[in-house]
């Protein structure tokens, strides 16, 4: 039998005519597309999803890629209606969006109350003061903590989205941001680790060496820890790394950044190796033995890591003669580890 899937069907809704200019956005590129969607492609895009939508599947109509509640209250109504329609039809159970926690008040969530809308995803990007100012996102985290409060106090689900390595950032900031996000208290979190993309004042201080983006592996080890933070606070980390439609991965509009294929994939095995780390500093001299892992067999390349960089961070920090990770067919332990004088 195939897994119950949740689909968000994503929309793009740029923001034509924003009138922020956020240092690392060039809303145009980062939507990959230019124009709003006409109601007809729309309507052809969640059409295309259903089709691939089993019986046992949910579906959310997902609008992401501007600010939804900055865009004009006409334009709003359309495309809730049209989401609407296909709520009321019972082919999707909810809709979605994601908008700028300075865009979010008590009529804004009052009108979006009036229509399906089950989860808003606030664009908070970081709660440092500083790493706010300098990417000119105008609003004060106490402004930013109270807008997600408030569409909680609506009864909306909460998804917070953060972005790491943003000017004036550092590692104990994006610590203490997600922090304050899990005392929040959100539903989900997304991670995105900051991009140059052409065209965006974060271009400029990059050229001008004012600017430095974070290295991939510095990308990794930071979304690690705080995709831990998140798991361990009982928060779904829905998404880390670019947003897959976003469709820059392949141009040439990211100047630089931490961008790789797989970075969840690469999150998630620097995690594994955290704590196999630290199960085996418990164990007394292991010097020269042979290790096997156990995981369930779908955590296997996860914990072996791309290109095989667990295996080979292991084998020299612990000198293990031999590594094999095997799978746990023991549904009760999910993970364990064995230590031999294989050599
Ligand atoms: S991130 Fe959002 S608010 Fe900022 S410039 Fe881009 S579209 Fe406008």
């Amino acid at each position: 039998m195939k897994d119950k899937r949740h689909i968000n069907i994503p929309i793009f809704i740029p923001h034509s005519g924003c009138p922020h200019s956020c240092v690392f956005c060039n809303q145009r590129k980062i939507s990959g597309h230019s124009k709003s969607p006409e109601p007809e492609q729309i309507k052809e895009t969640v059409e295309k999803y259903l089709d691939t939508v089993g019986p046992e599947d949910t579906c959310e109509i997902a609008f992401f890629g501007g600010s939804f509640t900055g865009i004009t209250i006409a334009d709003q109504k359309e495309y809730l209606n049209l989401a609407e329609s296909f709520v009321k039809k019972g082919f999707v159970s909810g809709i979605r969006l994601s908008t700028r926690p300075d865009y979010i008040n008590k009529d804004i969530l009052d009108f979006l109350g009036k229509y399906s809308v089950k989860v808003i995803e606030l664009g908070i990007q970081s709660l440092d003061k500083e790493v706010l100012q300098k990417s000119s996102r105008l609003y004060t985290p106490e402004e930013a903590i109270n807008a997600c409060y408030l569409v909680k106090k609506s009864g909306f689900s909460l998804g917070i989205q953060t972005m790491i390595g943003l000017p004036g950032d550092t590692f104990e900031k994006s610590l203490k941001t997600a922090e304050a996000v899990v005392a929040i208290k959100p539903d989900m979190v997304r991670i995105y680790p900051t991009l140059v993309v052409k065209d965006t004042g974060l271009e400029e201080l990059y050229m001008n060496k004012n600017y430095r983006p974070l290295s991939l592996d510095e990308a990794v080890l930071w979304c690690s820890k705080l995709v831990q933070i998140y798991e361990s606070a009982g928060i779904t980390v829905l998404r880390i790394g670019l947003h897959d439609a976003a469709g820059l991965e392949k141009k040439d509009d990211i100047i630089a950044g931490p961008v790789h294929p797989a970075f969840g994939e690469l999150v998630y095995s620097g995690i594994w190796l955290d704590k196999i780390c630290n199960e085996l500093l418990t164990y007394g001299n292991i010097q020269g033995r042979g290790l096997n892992i156990y995981v369930s067999p779908s955590k296997i390349s996860q914990v072996t890591g791309y290109n095989r960089k667990n295996i080979k961070y292991l084998k020299e920090r612990f000198n293990f003669s031999k590594i094999r990770v095997l799978p746990n067919m023991d549904k009760a332990q999910a993970f364990r580890i064995e230590l031999n004088e294989e050599s």
